[in-house]
């Protein structure tokens, strides 16, 4: 059945079951629009973006600089966001999820992390976890593992990288082998992002030591609370310090042949398989911070004077706000477009790196200006872009450093001349 009408969810800001599955059902019910590109977001999209939007303001911006000072994990915000049906935005409404495409939760990122990469960080590396299991598990796998995010705000996390090896996937050594009906893991883990928040994990292990990488590896889903876990010490970063990262130890871990994703030794492609999903979210969360950068940047050249007039006068600083704008415009268009060619069903890998490198250089340079702009308080933690800079780093490093997406789009284009 259609929804014709729909709930403002600015005036209901309820639980997400009742609210957002009426957004996700009038969403997925409407036409596409034919006759050429559209940028026009849909009235649910410019919906769920304000509700996002006013979710920050009044959520996360105030708390942001409290997280990042005492890199206490934001467990209220994340059980608040989880209410309004801000996390987990692709889990299928049969698993009790939004269902929402990529697009949206494209928009809803870029929103969140406005206010706080580290705390929006949190939350999409859920979506980050869940995405092997959309792609790759039984109908029963999802009951029990979607719907649990779905019914509880429980936090989950991908393992993938290794101490030894983390763009050169195929190198990772943790392996499982096959006892009766259960598999046994061994291995360790790093850089985990909500590694000790994690109710369970992805992990992706090595099943097979002679066989090429696309037979060498299988996903399994691992609950947290399995014997022969242990979970490292949160590890102090740069930045987006409310984010949880650590490093995971697998001794001896059982897992029931019932929690392998896919097929045996199919991992290394459902593992990569998810950077088509979750990369435009990540390059999504660089253009929230490359935004804010830029409007903080703009607010305080209109107000600090030199020479006589606001620096903004000065063509200097103004030219530099015009380089942050046409960043953030540029690399927002390609994360939608990324996003939107998914929901389309289209293969979007390309794009997705693309946006993703393109997003987060942007970043890095709307951030290192916007401390340029503030001058000597730029260097202060009293002033927010100093934050920004320290958050901005990472958007080059995980979910695939930028050269690493620069060898998927050159292997691209070189496939392309074939
Ligand atoms: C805060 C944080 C959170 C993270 N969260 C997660 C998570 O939740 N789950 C998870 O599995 N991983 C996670 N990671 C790991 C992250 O994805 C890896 O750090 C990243 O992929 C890079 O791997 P590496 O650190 O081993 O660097 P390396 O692979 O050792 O790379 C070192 C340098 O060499 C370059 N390089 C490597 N190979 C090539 C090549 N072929 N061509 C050109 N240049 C190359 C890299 O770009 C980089 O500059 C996280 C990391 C951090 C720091």
């Amino acid at each position: 059945m259609i929804v014709k009408t729909i709930v403002n969810p600015l005036k209901t800001l309820s639980r997400q079951s009742c609210l957002l599955p009426t957004i996700a059902r009038r969403y997925l019910s409407s036409e596409v629009p034919v006759g050429g590109p559209a940028f026009a977001l849909t009235e649910d999209q410019q919906s769920i973006q304000e509700l996002a939007r006013k979710f920050t303001a009044e959520e996360i911006i105030p708390k942001a600089a409290y997280h990042d000072q005492t890199g206490e994990y934001p467990t209220e915000i994340i059980k608040k966001a989880w209410e309004l049906g801000l996390v987990n935005l692709h889990i299928p409404q049969d698993y009790g999820g939004m269902g929402l495409g990529v697009l949206d939760s494209a928009i809803v990122s870029e929103e969140l992390a406005y206010g706080c990469t580290g705390i929006q960080t949190a939350m999409e590396a859920n979506g980050l976890a869940e995405a092997p299991v959309i792609l790759a598990a039984s109908h029963e796998q999802k009951k029990k593992y979607l719907g649990r995010m779905s019914e509880e705000p429980l936090m989950a996390a991908y393992c993938v990288t290794e101490p030894i090896a983390g763009s050169d996937v195929a190198s990772i050594q943790t392996k499982a082998e096959k006892k009766g009906d259960k598999w046994i893991l061994n291995g360790q883990k790093m850089w985990i992002t909500n590694g000790g928040k994690a109710n369970w994990y992805f992990v992706l292990a090595k099943t097979d030591a002679s066989a090429r990488a696309g037979d060498a590896f299988t996903g399994f889903i691992v609950d947290a609370d399995s014997p022969g876990i242990s979970v490292g010490r949160k590890e102090i970063n740069m930045g987006q310090r409310a984010s949880d990262t650590r490093g995971i130890t697998f001794e001896d871990v059982e897992v029931s042949d019932e929690n392998r994703l896919g097929e045996v030794g199919k991992g290394f492609k459902i593992a990569m398989g998810a950077f088509d999903i979750t990369r435009p979210l990540v390059a999504a969360g660089a253009v929230g911070l490359a935004r804010r950068a830029l409007d903080e940047a703009l607010k305080y050249s209109m107000e600090r004077k030199t020479m006589g007039r606001s620096i903004i006068q000065h063509q200097a600083i103004s030219f530099m706000l015009a380089d942050m704008a046409m960043g953030v415009e540029s690399s927002r268009m390609m994360v939608w477009r990324a996003g939107w060619m998914r929901d389309q069903g289209q293969r979007n890998t390309y794009y997705a790196s693309i946006a993703k490198a393109l997003a987060s250089e942007v970043a890095n340079k709307c951030a290192a200006d916007a401390v340029q702009i503030f001058g000597g308080n730029g260097y202060n933690t009293e002033y927010p872009v100093e934050k920004l800079m320290r958050d901005a780093k990472i958007f080059q490093i995980y979910e695939g450093t930028s050269q690493i997406q620069r060898l998927i789009i050159s292997r691209h284009l070189a496939e392309s001349m074939k």
